[in-house]
């Protein structure tokens, strides 16, 4: 891999840390070459510290390590993004991530819609949103929308319909995400939980 350590004459690259599974940005450091073999050799990611002017481990006394999954160069080989699996928080100040944790929210158009979801539940205007009018039924009635919606999502999927399947397994997400929020979850918890059996 070609990498300009030379390029701002000071011998160090930024290095974004990135989450492996949920591709959340962990936090940002500086590597020389030095550091660069370091954390390919011990799979562990070690940074030049600009403040302790030495090589950092990442962990090296909390245990927080970073291990290392995959480096990549960007399109000027004068950075580069780095995935890892952490183990525990990678911030000092305990969180998982350097930035706001509000920031992690990562589904694409599905947290989109999650928020659309929490706006229409706020408005709640039933007589013209479909969405404050399930709210207003209340949870038995979002519970039973989403189990119609399962029946028929299997009954496609027994089917040869490619476009039905599809359109019920739509219908059936978009009522689970008005369900979680009725029961005060969003994706994000659904996420926590599998990671957690992951391990
Ligand atoms: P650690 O490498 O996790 O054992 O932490 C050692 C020290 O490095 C901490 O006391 C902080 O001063 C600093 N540190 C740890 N994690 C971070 C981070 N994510 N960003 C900036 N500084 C950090
Ligand atoms: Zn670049
Ligand atoms: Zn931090
Ligand atoms: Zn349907």
């Amino acid at each position: 891999m070609k990498i300009d350590f030379d390029k701002n004459g000071d011998g160090l690259v930024p290095a974004i840390i990135q989450d492996a599974v949920t591709k959340n940005v962990l936090m940002l450091g500086y590597m020389n070459q030095e550091a660069f073999e370091k954390t390919q050799e011990t799979k562990k990611v070690t940074f030049f510290s600009r403040t302790k002017k030495r090589l950092w481990t990442k962990g090296e006394e909390s245990g927080n390590f970073l291990e290392l999954v995959d480096i990549k160069n960007d399109c000027d080989d004068d950075s580069l993004l780095i995935s890892v699996k952490p183990v525990g928080p990678t911030c000092h100040k305990g969180t998982d991530t350097c930035w706001n944790e509000e920031n992690t929210s990562n589904f694409g158009f599905l947290s989109q819609l999650e928020e659309v979801i929490t706006q229409r539940r706020e408005a709640s205007d039933s007589s013209k949103s479909y969405v404050a009018s399930l709210f207003e039924k209340g949870i038995n009635k979002i519970a039973q929308k989403v189990g119609e919606e399962a029946v028929e999502t299997v009954i496609e999927a027994m089917d040869d319909n490619d476009d039905l399947f599809l359109y019920e397994s739509a219908d059936l997400l978009f009522h689970y995400l008005i369900l979680l929020q009725a029961k005060g979850f969003t994706l994000k918890d659904i996420e926590a939980e599998l990671v957690k059996r992951h391990k």
